[in-house]
């Protein structure tokens, strides 16, 4: 059972109870639970079969029950009988940012609103902002709201993506006739967000004996040709997944095509066409004879490049630059000798301070910057000045009992709405390094937004700007900021620009990784992380980072920690 699966349900029938107006005490116990399975760092199974789970802080036992039937059966009763009582519409309106559940019920109770059109017609309409606490400003935002559900609603972020694709990719792989399956498409590419799923299929046999195992894969609901040698799957989760299949002797050629994407293959095929070459749906082609192209490299060679990095494949200046023989090398997880941006339960992780140490020494992190929220942000339990003091102490006494390892006092400190800092300049001295965000006030304009982070870095304590832009993936659009501006003071005063990993965030976005270096600021990949298993943030990082063309020495915290220091106390 996959405990992040099992915590979206639980986020799920707490929206809905909430939806149908239960008690408050009812429907947050589930949003607890849900944060508590999130951030669950046992063996979740184990702990699910023993009942252990139940013992979890934040976690009981009609937790453990709902849980229980949902990884034996794959349904919740209780999900489902919520489901019935909630009308469609509401249900999909909770996926409109800016809706929360206590306006929708408003809606629905005042105005008999109960689908998505019905909520259009009266935001455009004036009803909506004629109702008490709703407003024209409201009713904007809920248009702009829907406007971004239709242009998203068919994608989704990239671990999701990832772990769909994963667990497909295992089902095929097992099949009679399959020697293997690959992960392709823009999941490989590492993109952001993706829409559908995409495998390359080495087979021995057929297509035509293919089918009907496909078929009988317990998360497939239908199985459609799309070619001799391609399937459509229509998966259970009602997304798509598209299955390209090849001979050994052509795998290679099919690996390329099914990860794409269309301007790379594009470029690809002009390029091998001036080397009298065809890249086509049956392979790399000379004359009227096949070329042999078991794996990647063998295609790339017979077209005169080096292997190009699957996630460079977007349709740049790849092609070109494979040609000169100047491509990048890219930024590798095991070039990262710091582990950026963690938060404990000194403001609003899940884990101890020692805990999240030792996880990162373990993965072969020789540092930990560990940056808890500042006092402003008291929504996430930031840090007052006594439990500063309490933190340091602590870090101090886990830094003696290491010598191959230490922690970094850091803190993510607010921007505040005037570009100051949170914490007076005394407490801001007591860190080793400040990361400094936005959390509050996004609405400001643009020219406001961009005098607010430029005054932030005219603060010498500030090391990172983190994530830059506050855009949540299929959530919330960037605030508005003038990003060239930013960049370019960033690299002037020596402060840093996060990649910040969570997959909702990827923000710094890749397509300006390199307007970043370019400009002269330091990128630092961090981690986010709010639990033992966001610590793994890190990798979507480096996966965005190599996206945006970035090299080890482009990171800061591929640096080791007097490096890193020394970049901070620069300042
Ligand atoms: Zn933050
Ligand atoms: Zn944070």
């Amino acid at each position: 059972m996959d405990k992040h699966a099992a915590a979206r349900l639980l986020d799920t029938i707490a929206s809905y109870q909430e939806l149908k107006g239960e008690n408050p005490f009812k429907v947050r116990a589930f949003s607890n639970a849900a944060r508590a399975v999130d951030g669950f760092a046992g063996d979740f199974d184990a702990a699910l079969a023993t009942g252990a789970l139940a013992e979890t802080k934040g976690i009981g036992r009609a937790t453990l029950e709902v849980v229980r039937e949902y990884a034996s059966t794959g349904r919740s009763t209780l999900l489902e009988e919520l489901r019935r009582e909630i009308p469609d519409g509401l249900v999909e309106m909770l996926r409109i940012s800016g809706l929360g559940v206590t306006k929708i019920r408003t809606l629905h109770d005042q105005l008999h609103i109960s689908t998505v059109a019905e909520l259009e017609l009266a935001a455009r309409n004036g009803r909506l902002a004629a109702l008490p606490k709703f407003g024209e400003k409201t009713a904007e935002k809920i248009l702009r709201g829907i406007e971004f559900l239709r242009r998203t609603s068919a994608f989704r972020l990239s671990h999701r993506a990832r772990r769909a694709a994963e667990q497909l990719r295992a089902a095929v792989a097992g099949l009679p006739g399959v020697d293997r399956a690959e992960v392709a498409g823009s999941v490989r590419r590492r993109l952001e967000i993706s829409r559908d799923v995409d495998l390359a299929v080495c087979l021995r046999g057929g297509t035509a004996d293919l089918e009907a195992p496909l078929a009988a894969l317990s998360q497939v609901r239908e199985v459609r040709r799309t070619g001799d040698s391609a399937f459509a799957l229509r998966l259970d989760d009602e997304s798509q997944a598209d299955l390209y299949c090849a001979p050994p002797e052509r795998f290679g050629a099919c690996l390329v095509r099914a990860t794409g994407s269309a301007a790379h293959l594009d470029t690809l095929a002009a390029y091998a066409r001036t080397r009298g070459l065809s890249l086509a749906a049956e392979g790399l082609v000379r004359g009227a004879s096949a070329v042999p192209c078991p794996d990647e490299e063998a295609l790339y060679a017979a077209i005169g490049l080096p292997w190009i990095p699957p996630e460079l494949r977007e349709g740049g200046e790849e092609i070109a630059r494979a040609a000169a023989g100047t491509l990048p090398a890219l930024v590798e997880q095991h070039d990262l000798k710091g582990l950026l941006h963690c938060h404990s339960v000194y403001s609003d992780g899940t884990n101890t301070v020692a805990e999240l140490a030792e996880a990162c020494r373990a993965a072969g992190y020789r540092y930990l910057g560990l940056t808890d929220h500042s006092a402003a942000a008291a929504y996430a339990g930031g840090m007052r000045e006594d439990a500063i003091a309490r933190q340091h102490a602590e870090i101090d006494a886990l830094n003696r009992g290491w010598n191959d390892f230490r922690i970094l006092k850091g803190v993510e400190a607010d921007i505040l709405a005037d570009g100051a800092l949170d914490y007076t300049p005394e407490i801001l001295d007591r860190f080793d390094f400040v990361i400094g965000s936005v959390h509050s006030r996004m609405e400001q304009d643009a020219a406001t937004m961009t005098q607010r982070v430029l005054r932030a870095m005219d603060d010498p304590h500030l090391t990172i700007i983190g994530h830059p832009t506050g855009r949540l993936l299929l959530g919330r659009d960037p605030y508005p900021l003038d990003l060239d501006a930013t960049l370019a003071r960033a690299a002037e005063r020596g402060v840093a620009i996060e990649i910040n990993g969570d997959p909702q965030r990827l923000d710094l976005d890749w397509r300006r990784c390199a307007a970043a270096r370019d400009a002269g600021a330091a990128i630092s990949i961090g981690a986010d992380a709010h639990s033992l298993a966001g610590l793994e943030n890190t990798a979507f990082g480096v996966g965005i980072a190599r996206k945006g063309w970035l090299e080890a020495k482009d990171v800061l915290n591929t640096r080791d920690a007097e490096g890193f220091l020394s970049y901070a106390r620069k300042r």
